[in-house]
């Protein structure tokens, strides 16, 4: 299943309707225009499969989610209205809504599950940006975006149903504390979320926060039978998030934790 015009109307009008962008003067691209930007899945498409059975100790998710913030230079901010999250827990229930229930296992419940962009085959955000500042790359499935093309005008946030994108309400450089010179910093009144650490597989490199996982997570190309996210996918039962909303997500979860009396 994929989003058609009806739906990105739909989104569109939504967005009007919630204030957003009402900020910024632009042109709205016409919905042929946004269509014919969006890619579907790609051929070379890169996902993830986090085994959330294989982390053992809260410090290995802690460091994933430290090796992340610092390669990218994401701000540490306490005001929760302002944070900038790349990749961060949920709880069950909030990551996989469709997939719970009120007699959830205490194991469960009490489980914090990493979440960040799912680079999606279909990716609503895209769909929806005036600008053309995100995108989905044709090469390797990434949704990317161009900072400096990015207004402002939050429609690819209310349009993800991952949350999976941050705004800068305010000047991130205040909240970095060691800027690492290899990634840009951004601006305030700019969008920013997870690039599949684009910066790092382009130098032959996996993705800090794969690096960071002592194994609980791997990272490659889905259509290449022998590339360790297939590995995984062959032999364990992995589930994505949400589904049924045919965004078409690349990161996949070995729940675990299925043991019957
Ligand atoms: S998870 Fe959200 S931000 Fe990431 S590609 Fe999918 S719709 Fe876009
Ligand atoms: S793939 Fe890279 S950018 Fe995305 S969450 Fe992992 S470390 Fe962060």
């Amino acid at each position: 299943m994929s989003l058609d015009r009806r739906d990105f109307l739909k989104i569109t009008a939504l967005t009007a309707l919630f204030g957003l962008g009402s900020a910024s003067a632009f042109k709205l691209l016409s919905p042929d225009e946004i269509l014919a930007n969006v890619e579907g899945a790609a051929s070379g498409q890169l996902g993830m499969v986090i085994d959330m059975e294989l982390f053992q100790t809260p410090t290995t998710i802690e460091n994933v989610i430290e090796a992340c913030n610092r390669a990218h230079n994401v701000p540490s901010i306490d005001n929760t209205k302002h944070e900038i999250k790349w990749i961060w827990t949920e709880k069950y229930e909030n990551a996989f809504p469709e997939n719970t229930s009120e007699h959830l296992s205490e194991e469960l419940k009490a489980k914090p599950f990493l979440v960040l962009c799912n680079h999606c085959d279909h990716p609503a955000c895209v769909r929806v940006c005036p600008t053309q500042a995100t995108f989905k790359r044709k090469s390797d499935g990434i949704v990317q975006m161009d900072y400096h093309r990015c207004i402002g005008c939050r429609f690819c946030m209310a349009a993800c149903p991952y949350g999976s994108r941050s705004f800068n309400w305010e000047n991130p450089r205040k909240y970095i504390k060691d800027v690492n010179p290899d990634y840009p910093t951004r601006t305030i009144g700019v969008v920013e979320k997870c690039n599949f650490c684009i910066e790092r597989i382009e130098r032959g490199l996996k993705p800090a926060c794969v690096d960071a996982s002592e194994g609980a997570m791997v990272f490659g190309k889905l259509d290449d039978p022998d590339s360790a996210v297939r590995a995984a996918l062959a032999t364990n039962y992995a589930v994505t998030r949400k589904t049924d909303l045919g965004t078409g997500p690349n990161v996949y979860y070995i729940i675990g934790g299925q043991e019957h009396a």
